[in-house]
């Protein structure tokens, strides 16, 4: 009854598959890959410990009924964790975990050697009583967990977020990375993380700063000859919430004392929350020692969020502002903004205003006038759905063609083409732009790109290509 790993994984990945949701099934499983079978104990490799928790705590049960079908009783399901390790230690990190002994798993603790050979940070002197000096967090209170309105497009990283703040430094969370495009609510949500550890553990030393901060107060601290002092006083922190990560490209001694930082904390069990406009894989001029402990932990995405999401945040909105305003405009407002929550704040709130100043009633009417300028106003980002359609209509193929698997080269081109383009007019990550395009990964995109540059200074024709499809989709 046994085959291969491939087969054995296969076969279990068909009945999981019709019995939880699509979108569950693409996170948990798809990324999984069967290594080796050795009797009855099937090895799968998983990206992160943070998943393979995550497969323990909500998948176990399928797992097992799933793994028992093929190999029988006595099937035994080991996990293997892939683990970045910048010391050029290639063998992956291997934990054995057997599937059917539930009860010691859950207490077994995973010695992930993270922190071996690590640079150990000297520190020259101790400032003696420091301990007492209150470190204000520069939190916003009003960020809460409350005010931050669940939706798919972010109840991932809101789900981390909150594991994290109800035990700081106790999750494999750590750090915990949230990207996303501009206002969809990371500064919000690292703000809610730190909230609610300060009301769960007053005694915690929580402190928030931008990235842009964080390297100011370092420049200073070099120019005043106290580094050490600045170094000393970040290592302090129980919990240190560092937005915007991606400001940090390029600075290299800035780079360098935040990754210092980050070791001793993290050796230390304290708790780094990081917020970056992109995703690991994405960002540019960071070290790569510092992206490989960005990896770390989980990065969550925050997505745009769907259209019964806006519709509540902007009911919650209007409920804290004791603000009455009629279904259909709340309505209207969140069908014509989408490009994200501080625009739709935006506009909910200058149509308050207008209406308050002008002592006009809210209608549908004016909110038509104010909704266009916002729409005016944002320059409108073109979607990947958008540029596959006009790359597709352009070579005169529908768009399933062009997301196909074939090979032939004129639909390789024009799926190329439409990475690229989605590569340059969106903010998507390579990774989402491979997944929403023929299901590719990001080094796919990334080559795509990297072909349609070549292609464009070498080949006439092509470069017409690239010239009139950039024309179509800039007006
Ligand atoms: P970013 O840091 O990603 O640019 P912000 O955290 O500043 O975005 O969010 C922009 C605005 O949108 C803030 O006022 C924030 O409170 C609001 N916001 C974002 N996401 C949500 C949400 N899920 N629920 C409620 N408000 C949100
Ligand atoms: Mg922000």
């Amino acid at each position: 009854m046994s085959g291969t790993a491939q087969s054995v994984w296969n076969n279990c990945l068909e009945f999981i598959k019709d019995n939880i949701q699509p979108q569950a099934y693409k996170t948990w499983f798809e990324p999984i890959v069967a290594v080796k079978l050795t009797d009855k104990a099937l090895s799968i490799q998983v990206p992160s410990k943070f998943f393979y928790e995550w497969l323990e705590e909500h998948y176990v049960k399928i797992l097992k009924v799933a793994l028992t079908k093929e190999l029988g009783d006595k099937a035994k399901l080991v996990y293997i964790i892939r683990m970045e390790n910048t010391y050029g230690n290639k063998q992956p990190f291997t934990e054995k975990i057997p599937s059917s002994n539930r009860g010691a798993l859950k207490s077994q603790d995973i010695d992930v050697p993270l922190n071996n050979k690590s640079p150990e940070l000297r520190n020259p002197f101790v400032i003696p009583g420091i301990r007492n000096v209150k470190i204000e967090s520069q939190l916003n209170p009003n960020y809460s967990f409350e005010n931050f309105l669940e939706g798919d497009s972010n109840r991932l990283a809101r789900s981390a977020g909150l594991a994290v703040a109800s035990k700081p430094g106790g999750t494999s969370f750590n750090p915990l990375l949230i990207f996303g495009g501009v206002g969809l609510g990371k500064t919000h949500l690292a703000h809610a993380i730190g909230v609610d550890i300060k009301d769960k553990y007053p005694e915690k030393t929580v402190l928030y700063i931008s990235a842009e901060k964080f390297t100011q107060q370092y420049i200073d601290s070099v120019k005043k000859n106290n580094r050490n002092d600045f170094i000393h006083f970040y290592q302090l922190i129980d919990v240190l919430i560092i937005d915007d990560v991606q400001f940090l490209s390029g600075k290299t001694g800035t780079q360098d004392v935040f990754f210092h930082i980050f070791n001793h904390l993290h050796q230390n069990g304290k708790q780094v929350v990081l917020t970056s406009d992109k995703a690991p894989v994405d960002m540019q001029d960071i070290e790569q020692r510092l992206l490989s402990r960005f990896k770390w932990g989980l990065s969550a995405e925050l997505q745009n969020p769907d259209f019964e999401t806006r519709v509540s945040i902007l009911k919650n909105k209007l409920y804290r502002d004791g603000v009455d305003m009629p279904e259909d405009i709340i309505e209207y407002v969140a069908k014509n903004i989408k490009s994200n929550v501080r625009e739709l704040e935006g506009a909910i709130i200058s149509l308050i205003a207008q209406s308050s100043f002008n002592k006009k009633e809210i209608t549908l009417e004016l909110a038509r006038v104010i909704v266009e300028k916002f729409v005016k106003n944002t320059k409108r980002e073109v979607s990947i759905d958008y540029i596959q359609k006009v790359v597709s209509d352009y070579f005169q193929m529908d768009i399933d063609t062009l997301q196909s698997k074939t090979r032939k080269r004129h639909i390789v081109q024009a799926r190329q083409l439409a990475m690229f383009f989605a590569k340059k007019f969106t903010k998507a990550s390579l990774a989402s732009i491979g997944s929403q395009i023929g299901k590719r990964d990001h080094a796919t995109v990334l080559h795509a790109c990297k072909t349609v540059d070549n292609l464009s200074s070498t080949d006439k024709q092509f470069r017409k290509y690239v010239e009139d499809i950039s024309k179509k989709l800039s007006v």
